[in-house]
């Protein structure tokens, strides 16, 4: 049996930035991050050239392998504004460690990710007036805009510079388990005493007897979203503490560039935030491509979600965004996760396994939309896969009523926003897995045993994934 100081499930940008750190302070630690997808300069999506998703196996390309969902993100870098007394974006780091601490932070991950290769161009900085005008308008319309610099990679040298950072940290003596799962964890009185693994291609499979065991003082849960499912089990089954969690649930949204050309220009990303009458729910624009494409990516190989991002040098004439409700629930059902896999599945149902594109104007005369009404769209949908249909099928009342209301407030804002030839896709999904209950060193109730990234609920984005897996190394080398 191998033994390690620090073992992490997971290689996404979280765990990636952990070993980085642990590399700075202290070398002679042993450090295994065991990914259950593949190096990242073997990661390839077939829909680019087959225009269809073949549902990898046995992982999704897209959110699997080193550097995890980052490596084909947009790579879009969240900063902040050093005159803003709080973090607005990217998860609730700043509420374990900090304000003050988190903005540090920041600044440390986003220089490591400028040694590595990241435009040195911040989006967001300039045409300070013009924002504050779009944020005037909005106002009045009851929605708030977040404006923060952005560090854009674009999804081709997100690729590259993952890549460098992989090979960085191989070089360095970080050992790493590619295409090997972890199907369990080992608790002997309530402390973590390491992991059970197998290879990937039988991760789901419950007859298999062959896991072997790896030691580790310390294990990290790094396992973001596509791990979300996976750690609601492991809470269950090794009764790791948990508080009630979130699920996000909308349709990623596609139209014209022309529409959001200021938006585009003078922010790159417009965050919009309000809480529509009459359900009050949090709803908000999200990950913003300008000229960009629609994508897809499957989760625990039977779910298919959309979603979307934009090259450096390819570009379409139409900018994607998500529009995002999210949906907390209590007594008697608190499992956001189910709920949001009950809606995923019955849209792909509706979709034939496919995500399913809908016209706005369709939407609001109460048909679905038709292949050859598609044909004839003055918005040419970039997801060549998605099938036309009907998303208000599968999408509650609730959230269907919080999209259009905020579509139509935001089309005060923006002239255009609320266009019937506009596209809606879905689902798109955020699953968060139940807050993970942790310390301010983001410890579990479980001794020795720490959760970081999207997985837990922590995290939510690029930059602060990363800035959580730098914190967790300092605090595991200071203890
Ligand atoms: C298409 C797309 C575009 C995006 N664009 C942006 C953007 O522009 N800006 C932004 O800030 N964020 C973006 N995001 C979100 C961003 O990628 C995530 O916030 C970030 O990657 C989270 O990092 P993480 O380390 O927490 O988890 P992840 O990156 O999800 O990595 C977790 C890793 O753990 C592995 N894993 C899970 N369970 C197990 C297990 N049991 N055993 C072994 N391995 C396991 C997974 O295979 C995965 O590789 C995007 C995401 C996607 C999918």
């Amino acid at each position: 049996m191998e033994n390690y100081d620090i073992v992490v499930v997971g290689a996404g940008p979280s765990a990636a930035f952990l070993a980085y750190e642990v590399i700075q302070l202290d070398k002679t630690k042993k450090v295994l991050l065991i990914e259950q997808g593949k190096k990242v300069e073997e990661r390839y999506c077939p829909i680019e050239k087959l225009g269809k998703c073949t549902k990898c196996k046995p992982m999704c390309n897209i959110t699997c392998g080193f550097s995890g969902a980052g490596a084909f993100s947009d790579g879009k870098l969240s900063l902040y504004n050093k005159e803003d007394d709080d973090i607005y974006i990217g998860g609730v780091l700043h509420e374990y460690v900090g304000v003050e601490e988190t903005k540090k932070l920041i600044d440390y991950a986003d220089q490591i990710y400028l040694k590595f290769g990241a435009d040195t161009k911040l989006e967001g900085v300039s045409y300070k007036e013009e924002i504050k005008k779009i944020y005037d308008k909005a106002k009045k319309e009851d929605i708030n805009l977040v404006n923060i610099p952005i560090r854009h990679l674009g999804t081709e040298k997100s690729h590259e510079l993952y890549g460098k950072i992989e090979k960085y940290l191989i070089d360095n003596g970080v050992k790493i388990l590619f295409e090997t799962t972890v199907s369990d964890l080992v608790i002997e009185n309530n402390e973590i005493k390491g992991v059970k693994i197998r290879p990937a291609k039988y991760a789901e499979e419950e007859e298999y007897n062959n896991d072997e065991t790896i030691i580790g003082k310390k294990v990290v849960l790094a396992v973001g979203r596509k791990g979300a499912n996976w750690l609601v089990k492991m809470c269950d089954k090794h009764n790791i503490k948990t508080t009630a969690g979130t699920v996000d649930i909308g349709v990623r949204y596609e139209l014209p560039d022309k529409i959001m050309e200021n938006i585009n220009k003078y922010m790159y990303e417009g965050k919009f935030i309000a809480r529509p009458y009459p359900f009050r729910d949090k709803v908000r624009t999200f990950c913003q491509n300008p000229s960009g494409f629609v994508s897809t990516e499957v989760y625990d190989n039977n779910i298919t979600l959309v979603n979307g991002h934009s090259y450096k040098e390819r570009k379409s004439n139409n900018t994607n965004l998500a529009i995002l409700v999210s949906h907390n629930f209590e007594y008697p059902f608190d499992r956001p996760i189910e709920y949001g896999r009950n809606v995923a599945k019955n849209l792909n149902a509706l979709g034939n396994g496919n995500i399913v594109v809908q016209r706005l104007g369709d939407i609001y005369r109460g048909k679905r939309t038709w292949d050859e009404e598609l044909k004839r769209n003055s918005v040419v949908p970039t997801l060549k896969s998605a099938v036309a249909g009907d998303i208000t099928f599968a999408l509650g009342y609730r959230t269907m009523t919080d999209i259009l209301k905020f579509i139509s407030a935001l089309d005060k804002v923006i002239e255009g926003f609320a266009n019937p030839d506009n596209l809606l896709y879905g689902p798109e999904i955020k699953f968060y897995s139940n807050k993970i209950a942790i310390s301010n060193e983001f410890e579990t109730s479980v001794k020795n045993l720490y959760s970081i990234g999207d997985g837990g609920g922590l995290t939510r984005g690029l930059m602060m994934a990363s800035a959580s897996g730098i914190q967790t190394a300092r605090n595991l080398i200071e203890r």
